[in-house]
């Protein structure tokens, strides 16, 4: 199958000229399924995922305490430790602004109540994500673009 770059018009192999725009036509590229960038699951072993599923939660619904309970239990695996890492992503931030927050009056303390319901919800969408066994990264805290 061939395809012209500019109509989008796909031919059979033997030609070689779009009949549209008479441009030169290419050989189409194999269809690679589409997976969003941020979707790790596929890394991941089935054994691995259906083993380390209930420690992969910790870090979402326990915090700190869940991250440094995680590491310490299942530190080893690959999937438990790519959550361990969303999770420490999203407890970073939250400390972050916390932290900023609190030296400004008024703003400040909104910035913290208002991300404070973003990480719990965040934090929410990662645990259901684990419950389905997959790997996917934190929504906004990976779009932050720092500790990758
Ligand atoms: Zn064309």
């Amino acid at each position: 199958m061939k395809y012209c770059p500019k109509c989008h018009l796909s031919y059979n192999d033997d030609a070689n000229i779009c009949t549209q725009c008479g441009n030169q036509l290419f050989v189409a590229a194999p269809q690679v399924p589409v997976r969003p960038l941020t979707d790790h699951t596929a890394e991941f072993q089935k054994e691995d995922v259906s083993a380390n599923k209930v420690l992969a939660m910790l870090p979402y619904i326990m915090g700190w305490i869940g991250i440094i309970v995680t590491l310490l239990a299942a530190g080893t695996s690959p999937y438990a430790g790519f959550h361990v890492r969303q999770a420490l992503k999203i407890q970073v931030c939250t400390t972050l602004v916390s932290i900023i927050g609190a030296i400004i009056p008024f703003l400040g303390w909104l910035a913290i109540a208002v991300f404070g319901v973003m990480a719990l919800v965040i934090n929410i969408i990662c645990f259901f994500s684990v419950c389905k066994g997959e790997a996917k990264e934190p929504p906004i805290i990976n779009s932050l673009g720092f500790l990758k």
